[in-house]
């Protein structure tokens, strides 16, 4: 049942109230332990879980083989924008820049809309909408109303641009991720699970869309 050759590596973390088992995008099982617990703690929760590090580890490995098959930039790459399929390449760093410039242009006009348009139903007024490119996050909500959104989000299903939309208007009403917050995103966008999953399943793809 265990698998007594798992590697694993062991964090410390002042934050962290208990023992917590992970595998990072680079298929490595990670124990984050808080300060004071036993080293040996780690090693009974990686043996415990050992099926379930197998299987994690295998997904991200056959995920990073799939984005390392795909086609370069350069012979060309279909990516589905707004969700209609496009082939878009760039044979250099000038015509990368340009591709992803002309992207973000359009996602910044399809996103302020949904902004627009999604703003009244969760009754809420952002200040200012700013497209951004970060690499780990697909969008933020500032104490002053802006709500920030990937531009990649162009790069998802209608549903779940909606999703992200909302989840960021949602906090110019509620802050944190309590209850109140998820029954608020919950009303306004039934498909929150659905959305959620399919970001995460595709968040490795999305991110490096343009790599
Ligand atoms: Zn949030």
């Amino acid at each position: 049942m265990t698998s007594p050759d798992i590697t694993f590596t062991v964090r410390r973390s002042p934050r962290a109230r208990r023992a917590r088992l992970t595998v990072t995008p680079h298929g490595e099982a990670v124990v984050v332990l808080p300060m004071r617990a036993p080293e040996r703690t780690a090693a009974s929760l990686v043996e415990r879980h050992g099926d379930w590090i197998d299987r994690q580890v295998a997904r991200v490995r056959a995920e990073r083989d799939r984005l390392d098959a795909r086609p370069s930039l350069a012979d060309g790459r279909t990516l589905t924008v707004a969700g209609v399929p496009r082939w878009v390449h760039a044979r250099d760093a000038r015509e990368l820049e340009g591709l992803e410039r002309s992207l973000r242009r359009e996602a910044g006009i399809l996103l302020r809309g949904r902004v627009e348009a999604l703003s009244a139903l969760v009754g809420v007024a952002p200040a200012g909408v700013t497209i951004r490119a970060q690499r780990g996050r697909w969008g933020s909500a500032s104490r002053s109303g802006t709500v920030s959104l990937n531009w990649r989000l162009t790069l998802t299903p209608p549903e779940v641009l909606d999703y992200v939309v909302i989840h960021e208007l949602a906090h110019l009403r509620e802050p944190g991720h309590g209850p109140r917050f998820w029954s608020l995103v919950r009303h306004h966008a039934p498909q929150t699970d659905r959305a959620r999953r399919w970001l995460r399943e595709h968040h490795a793809e999305l991110m490096s869309a343009l790599d």
